[in-house]
């Protein structure tokens, strides 16, 4: 089971904007077991997300894509996406609806770029944004789940964890992922890791994965297990943490998850 998300928006490529949405939809990925295998951030460009899709589709099981879907004519995830999955687009009544209500309630007059958030494709499930007028959209192409969120962090956020969750825990037989991070100091990554290599080949050989994520006098180690049994796994690391310490009792000075 292979994720992948692409995060679309000219925004995000001139260092105007940060791209939490991928962190954010990488780590709710990553707590329910689903690996996440590549996170990229493109243009608002027809080419681009249109070569995007189709690299994702060879090698992904789901795909989520965030931005693009807002009223104006800079964002043009919709109608990319229509030309990629062969849609229509067409009224939803009930979206309509509320996005009057949603304009009405704030005094706003209507524009027609407005209403046409409601046009949606007709081969998608509609995911509710409660947030605001763009509505997410549920996408299944040779038997890969595409899903394409608004670029509003907290729209984004919200459909998430209201609309796509709950789907994906039932949908997708999830393992359990356990990560256990070990921080060390006084050791530089390279001396550390010919240290410890007879143990990281001994790990990464059970099936568990190491990271080194070093920062200014710290090197943080990182190990990470897939499976089924949540409690099986951390004992499977903390048996390699035990060894560990044996390795290097002097530049250990903490853990954390
Ligand atoms: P959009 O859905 O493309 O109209 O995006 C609307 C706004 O959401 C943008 O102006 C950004 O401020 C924000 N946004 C879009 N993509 C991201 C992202 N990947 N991470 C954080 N914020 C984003
Ligand atoms: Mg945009």
């Amino acid at each position: 089971m292979n994720a992948e998300l692409i995060t679309i928006g000219d925004e995000l490529l001139i260092g105007q904007t940060v791209d939490t949405n991928g962190s954010w939809i990488g780590e709710q990925l990553n707590l329910l077991g689903i690996k996440v295998t590549q996170i990229s951030s493109i243009r608002d460009d027809r080419e681009h997300i249109i070569s995007s899709l189709n690299v994702a589709l060879n090698r992904s099981d789901l795909v989520i894509l965030t931005g693009g879907l807002g009223p104006t004519n800079d964002d043009i995830t919709k109608t990319t996406l229509c030309e990629f999955f062969e849609s229509q687009l067409v009224l939803n009544k009930q979206v309509l609806q509320k996005i009057e209500t949603y304009f009405k309630s704030r005094g706003l007059k209507m524009l027609k770029v407005n209403s046409d958030q409601a046009m949606l494709p007709n081969n998608c499930e509609t995911l509710r944004n409660e947030r605001g007028t763009a509505c997410g959209m549920w996408f299944k192409k040779n038997g890969v789940d595409f899903i394409s969120l608004p670029g509003v962090p907290y729209e984004m956020k919200g459909i998430f964890l209201e609309e796509i969750l709950p789907k994906l825990k039932t949908q997708y037989l999830t393992s359990n992922v356990v990560n256990k991070t070990i921080k060390t100091q006084g050791i530089g990554e390279s001396f550390l890791a010919e240290i410890i290599k007879d143990w990281e080949t001994e790990l990464v050989s059970s099936g568990l994965k190491l990271a080194y994520l070093p920062s200014p006098g710290i090197v943080k180690l990182r190990i990470t297990g897939f499976g089924n049994n949540e409690n099986e796994l951390a004992k499977k690391i903390d048996g390699f943490i035990n060894q560990l310490k044996r390795l290097i009792p002097n530049y250990i000075f903490g853990y954390e998850k």
